[in-house]
């Protein structure tokens, strides 16, 4: 099967092929998961758009998806669980210029981009939270220098990485292949301090505020406009190959039959059987554990007491870092706390303020 490249515009923008000209048996593909932006909801939209454009393919695509909701680990949620209050994001937030797999979606679909403060990863020093008090703040403490060049090596990072979406980037099998095509092998065998001092970068800004941000945290149109056939709250269970096509089958234990499956879910985490060891076995991965808290409180900002400071007020976000456990300390409570704006309206009659907080472990309600 040979589709043609992305080149034009998506779904809707290119030349469509004309649909009788195509063969007369469409390939059937099933992916297996829905999360929003990521992998399978993306793989679907961009393959319904190469099937738009090809004179002699013509895809029909089935996702199937173990929760009840498009999203994955993108997820969002309601305070007090009511629609009358916005949403806010649990999983991925961050949404820089430079993943162009949600940047020309956002173009297609027509949506609004806004700036609402700046970009994580070093890219910015401004992000959700942060006012110019605390940027005259940052820059006062750790030198306009270490910000600016840092924010240099950042963007000479991203261009190694945009060589990604070039059209002549080999497959890789690992990442320590494409790690050694993008010729960065040598940067990720050495710890982001090893590589930021001998350049100028301040310790205390590498210590506080860049290992602060990496310790915080380490869009459902794609299907929509895919046209494909979604099954919700229905896992796969096995994969099995016949002579010609796949048989797939499900919680439900529905038999489907497919010409090409996309796995695109975290293998280990998708309890699904495969029938043969693979060729090349997926090597486990280290996940992280994190927990994601939300809550809201009455509090316009945290309880000053806790962070030690003889002033009646607290910064309404907070980074740690592992500095105090590198010298024999505890490890801290979370690694992240920010305040994200004000709830949308009074709960009960009272103004509350909707708070982030990312964790290594769960956290209590006290
Ligand atoms: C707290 C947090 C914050 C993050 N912040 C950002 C950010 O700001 N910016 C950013 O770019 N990224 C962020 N990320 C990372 C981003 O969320 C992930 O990289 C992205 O969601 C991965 O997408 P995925 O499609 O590979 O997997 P997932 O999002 O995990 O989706 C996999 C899907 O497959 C489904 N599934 C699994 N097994 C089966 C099965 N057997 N049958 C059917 N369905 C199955 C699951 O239900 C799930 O919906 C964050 C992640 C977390 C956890």
């Amino acid at each position: 099967m040979s589709l043609p490249a992305v080149s034009g515009g998506g779904l809707t923008g290119g030349q469509a092929a004309d649909a009788s000209s195509k063969q007369r048996k469409p390939h059937h593909v099933a992916i297996i998961s829905a999360a929003s932006a990521a992998v399978g909801s993306s793989a679907a939209y961009w393959l319904a758009g190469a099937s738009n454009r090809s004179k002699e393919v013509e895809l029909e695509i089935e996702v199937f998806e173990r929760e009840g909701y498009i999203g994955g680990r993108s997820k969002v949620v309601f305070p007090h669980n009511s629609k009358a209050f916005q949403l806010v994001k649990l999983g991925a937030s961050i949404f820089v210029a430079a993943n162009k797999d949600l940047i020309r979606p956002a173009q297609e679909f027509g949506l609004t981009l806004t700036a609402p403060g700046g970009e994580l990863g070093g890219a910015n020093i401004t992000e959700d939270g942060f006012s110019q008090a605390d940027e005259a703040r940052v820059v006062a403490r750790y030198g306009l220098d270490s910000i600016t060049h840092t924010q240099d090596l950042t963007q000479d990072m991203l261009n190694h990485y945009l060589v990604l979406y070039n059209i002549t980037t080999p497959d890789w099998k690992d990442v320590a292949r494409i790690s050694a095509f993008l010729n960065l092998t040598w940067l990720t065998s050495q710890t982001t301090e090893a590589y930021l001092l001998p350049q100028g970068i301040g310790e205390k800004y590498i210590v506080e505020m860049l290992e602060g941000d990496t310790r915080v945290n380490y869009a459902q149109q794609f299907v929509q406009r895919s046209g494909a056939q979604v099954h919700l709250n229905t896992e796969v269970k096995s994969l099995t190959k016949l002579s010609k096509q796949w048989l797939l089958t499900t919680s439900d234990e529905t038999p489907y039959f497919f010409d090409s499956i996309i796995l695109a879910v975290p293998f280990h985490l998708s309890n699904i059987t495969p029938p043969h060891p693979f060729h090349t076995p997926i090597p486990p991965q280290p996940y992280v554990h994190l927990h994601v808290i939300l809550f809201t409180t009455s509090s316009s900002m945290p309880k000053y007491s806790y962070f030690h400071l003889k002033n009646a007020s607290a910064p309404v976000t907070v980074l740690t870092t592992s500095e105090g456990v590198v010298h024999g300390g505890p490890k801290p409570e979370f690694n992240s706390l920010m305040y994200q704006g004000p709830l949308s309206a009074p709960f009960r009659g009272c103004e509350e303020h909707v708070v982030k907080l990312f964790s290594e472990w769960e956290v209590g309600d006290e």
